[in-house]
């Protein structure tokens, strides 16, 4: 194939190899270099498709001293930026390189593929007219809760990639800081073990509380109001459960929150259940 000189950023599959599309396959047979995550992963794909093309690895770590390099290379060479699998870019290194690249009046262009969360968001059976991708939230306690805070009022389908360990966690945390959201959580898409769970956050972190399972993973939270309101009997049982542990104050303010009940209702209940 005959390609005019410049970056081509190309996705990969996210399990299934019969996903890499015709024009994937040609653009990496014709690279004069792959920028990859990881060699190893990426030395697997290309044998797997018979190729064999030289590699150069861009990640956060070495990418401010490879990209002047790259750059340079592009002006008569094809260099192709993919990720360990799906989309470069997309929670994966490379905006960057394509920022400079235009910078530098290179070609930059794209041969689209797949994409977990766009491929997650089609699984969930649940609004796609606006969606608010989140990556990965942070590891630590106190910037994960920050960053739920921070988008769960958002009026949009949101989108995280987790991990297996990580996920009981996370939905237990999101389930008590967002309420009863809708929710799915879609697992090794396009691979031999594909699952999609869905429900709200507080049963899909009950259904996952006994350990995370193997794998990669997308949640998708639907957004706030989608949801049908809690019913009487939710509410009382919330409000019975948070009074083990909370002050009759407290315990109302959390309910309240996440269900979208009323607080004062629940404070003069709590009261009256304290006092039985
Ligand atoms: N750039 C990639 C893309 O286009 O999806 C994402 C890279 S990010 C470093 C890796 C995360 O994507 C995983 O931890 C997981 O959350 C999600 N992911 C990747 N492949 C997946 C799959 N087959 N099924 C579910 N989630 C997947």
């Amino acid at each position: 194939m005959q390609l005019i000189p410049g970056l081509y950023i190309v996705a990969t599959p996210i399990g299934n190899l019969a996903d890499v599309s015709d024009r994937a396959k040609a653009v990496l047979a014709s690279a004069d270099l792959i920028a990859v995550e990881d060699s190893r992963v990426t030395g697997k794909l290309l044998n797997l498709l018979g190729l064999k093309r030289p590699m150069l690895p861009y990640h956060d770590h070495n990418g401010d001293r490879v990209r002047p390099g790259l750059i340079a290379r592009m002006a008569s060479e094809i260099i192709v930026l993919v990720s360990d699998a799906g989309t470069p870019l997309i929670s994966d290194p490379g905006y960057k390189l394509v920022r400079e690249a235009r910078e530098a009046g290179r070609l930059v262009t794209t041969i689209p593929g797949p994409c977990a969360a766009v491929a997650a968001l089609t699984l969930a059976g649940l609004p796609t007219d606006r969606f608010f991708f989140l990556g990965f939230l942070p590891a630590k306690d106190k910037a994960k809760r920050d960053a739920i805070d921070e988008v769960k009022a958002i009026r949009a389908t949101l989108v995280l990639y987790e991990s297996g360990p990580r996920l009981p966690a996370t939905l237990k945390l999101l389930a008590d800081l967002m309420g009863e959201r809708e929710a799915a959580v879609a697992r090794e898409i396009t691979k031999a073990f594909e699952e999609t769970v869905t429900g709200t956050l507080t049963t899909l972190a009950d259904h996952y509380a006994e350990g995370g399972p193997k794998g990669e993973i997308v949640i998708i939270i639907g957004p706030p109001g989608e949801a049908p309101p809690a019913d009487d009997d939710d509410v009382e049982a919330a409000l019975r459960k948070a009074l083990v542990t909370l002050p009759p104050a407290k315990a109302a303010g959390e309910v309240a929150r996440a269900l979208g009940a009323d607080r004062k209702a629940l404070y003069a209940r709590a009261m009256e259940l304290k006092s039985q």
